[in-house]
């Protein structure tokens, strides 16, 4: 027990760090480049933002929640989701008042009670993306640009957007009538999920992922196809303005999505490629949210992404990640005087920002030129008494093999140089 992580969780070890730094890096690129600036959220809420700004019926609020009570009797939740303590932040610091849109994005660890499999944890990552204020299509375009280009600079190909449009309380309550109204004669053959969706939120039941429900319901009638005339020109927008930046997409009836607050786009980013679990983002409007939550009605937009389907999608389409973490140089010594001499070298050279390292276990100038070789330095220096008098040794370039007779002042200047 002591010695295992609790299941569903994962260690991020030094040897893959990289990875992430890496992609995070490219996140942060990305989202400075649109205007999205970084939030940071706390890891617990109060329950009820969830239960509220989630949604009640869906799978999350419903079975995935980490609740618990505090030592003062409140109930708090880990967060499940960013959006909801994204949305929560945007009313408590009144960032209606500032010019709009409000575009954030934020990379948070998240939680969820789930049948761990591969692509599924209970604590995993998320990278995230909310605009607040805008509410016409052109927002929605922008947010899906930042994903087409996340995967461009990523070097992912084949993955599909998959788009839809789940309409507003106006085209829905319409549908639901409509869509009860094909389920009826066939509900007793639905699962139980299924039979409570009915009443509550029916247009989940095209959620389900029950290989029996899905194909009862495969001549449902679509919600795309039900559209008020407003939400009709609001998707006709969006597909014109991916049209727009050559953005490929498909229509999929399909996808609603398992929150409550959607309203009108909803996308997804799906592959082949990562086991059963093809969906690496999954997005939409949510222009009722805000005003669930206690603000004043303003529109939104978003979407999360998997951290981790994203790298396994990555391994699976052999995407090398660049691994720059080398050490420069090593500075190996023979005596005492060499050794503090190199203390005083290595600082230096890191105070310029040259990763530099030296013996730190007592070991032989064998050993040591074998550890350096192990940590896969660029260079290796050797310092003995006769190198510190005369001011002068040999810098040896692992990687060509090449050795130079160089100062010691030397040094410093040569590797900025990149000699
Ligand atoms: P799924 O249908 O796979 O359960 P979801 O609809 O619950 O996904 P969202 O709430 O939309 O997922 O979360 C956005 C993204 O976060 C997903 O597309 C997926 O990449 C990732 N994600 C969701 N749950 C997990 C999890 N348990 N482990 C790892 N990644 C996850
Ligand atoms: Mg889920």
């Amino acid at each position: 027990m002591l010695t295992k992580a609790p299941k569903g969780t994962k260690d991020i070890l030094p040897s893959e760090v990289y990875k992430w730094q890496y992609i995070e890096s490219i996140i942060a690129d990305v989202c400075r480049s649109f205007g999205y600036k970084e939030i940071r959220i706390p890891v617990f809420e109060h329950t009820e933002l969830f239960q509220r700004g989630v949604g009640d019926t869906t799978d999350i609020v419903q079975k995935e929640m980490y609740t618990f009570l505090d030592k003062g009797g409140r109930s708090i939740t880990l967060r499940p989701e960013g959006t909801a303590g994204v949305v929560r932040s945007y009313i408590e610091h009144g960032m209606s008042s500032l010019p709009q849109p409000i575009k954030l994005y934020y990379n948070i660890t998240a939680y969820r009670h789930e049948n761990v499999q591969k692509g599924r944890y209970r604590e995993f990552h998320q990278f995230g993306v909310e605009a607040f204020g805008a509410k016409g299509p052109s927002i929605d375009v922008e947010v899906i640009s930042i994903l087409d280009l996340l995967f461009k600079k990523l070097g992912i190909k084949g993955v599909e957007l998959n788009i839809n449009s789940i309409g507003c309380p106006v085209c829905r309550r319409e549908y639901n009538i409509k869509l009860k109204e094909f389920v009826k004669p066939v509900i007793e053959h639905l699962c139980e999920n299924c039979k409570t969706r009915y009443e509550r939120n029916p247009l989940r039941i095209l959620d389900c992922k029950e290989d029996k429900c899905k194909s009862y319901l495969k001549d449902a009638p679509a919600l795309i196809d039900n559209l008020c005339d407003e939400c009709t020109e609001h998707f006709e927008g969006l597909k014109a303005g991916l049209d727009n930046l050559g953005i490929e997409y498909k229509v999929e009836k399909n996808i609603v999505r398992g929150l409550d607050y959607y309203t009108k786009t909803v996308f997804e980013f799906v592959s082949k490629n990562v086991g059963t679990q093809g969906t690496i983002c999954g997005g939409g409007r949510y222009d009722g949210l805000i005003e669930t939550c206690g603000g004043t009605p303003t529109p939104g937009i978003g979407f999360a992404l998997g951290m981790e389907r994203l790298l396994l999608e990555m391994e699976s389409q052999g995407i090398a990640i660049p691994n720059d973490e080398d050490i420069e140089i090593y500075v190996a010594t023979i005596g005492e005087k060499a050794d503090r001499y190199a203390s005083k070298l290595v600082y230096r050279l890191r105070s310029e920002g040259i990763s530099a390292e030296k013996d730190l276990m007592g070991r032989s100038l064998k050993a040591q030129m074998k550890h350096a070789d192990k940590l896969g330095v660029k260079y290796v220096v050797v310092l003995g008494d006769d190198e510190i008098d005369s001011n002068r040794t040999v810098l040896k370039n692992m990687k060509t093999g090449q050795q130079k007779d160089v100062s010691l002042d030397s040094i410093l200047d040569r590797l900025r140089r990149k000699e």
